[in-house]
């Protein structure tokens, strides 16, 4: 039987605790899942791809099925080598609908091979955005419970520097 893989793509400039709860949740139900970090040369991110893989990593170290990569361009590009099925999203409120609807059939339309699967975000972290948590850590607020442990680190250090 052919291995199930499924694909979380997104910029995680960083990784908060609603994308783990995303990443848990899907690692039980598919054999393998790979959280492909986009390196876009149009956004502008707090970590560098690099340091956004490494910090995935260590957030889920106890997860044996998760697997990191880089990756620049198209996601159903990367699906076809990496032989992947799935892609998989977060959905939080209704604003994230439109774009993830039109990002899918994009896609679909690319790929009429590859589903998007949408996950709903848990009702304890719906409101947690990268966007959010980096505001947060600029002005000194508490990071505890939005993030990883490893991320509040990281963050408080990034900011020292830039100080
Ligand atoms: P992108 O820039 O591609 O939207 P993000 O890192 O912001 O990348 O998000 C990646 C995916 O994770 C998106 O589908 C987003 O909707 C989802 N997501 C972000 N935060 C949460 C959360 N708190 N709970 C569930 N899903 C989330």
């Amino acid at each position: 039987m052919t291995k199930k893989i499924a694909v979380y793509p997104g910029s995680f400039d960083p990784i908060t605790m609603g994308h783990v709860d995303i990443i848990k949740r899907i690692a039980a139900v598919y054999d393998e899942v790979i959280v492909l970090v986009a390196q876009s040369s149009q956004k502008q991110s707090m970590f560098s791809a690099e340091e956004r893989k490494v910090l995935i990593e260590k957030s889920l170290p106890e997860l044996k099925n998760l697997k990191v990569d880089i990756f620049e361009g198209l996601t159903v590009e990367y699906m076809k080598t990496a032989k992947a099925q799935i892609i998989v999203r977060g959905l939080r409120a209704v604003v994230d609908f439109e774009y993830e609807m039109t990002m899918a059939n994009m896609n679909k339309k690319l790929a009429p091979e590859i589903e998007t699967l949408l996950v709903f975000a848990s009702p304890e972290y719906y409101y947690i955005s990268s966007r959010g948590v980096k505001e947060v850590a600029l002005n000194g607020g508490a990071l505890k419970g939005l993030v990883p442990e490893v991320v509040i680190e990281a963050l408080e250090k990034k900011i020292e520097h830039r100080t």
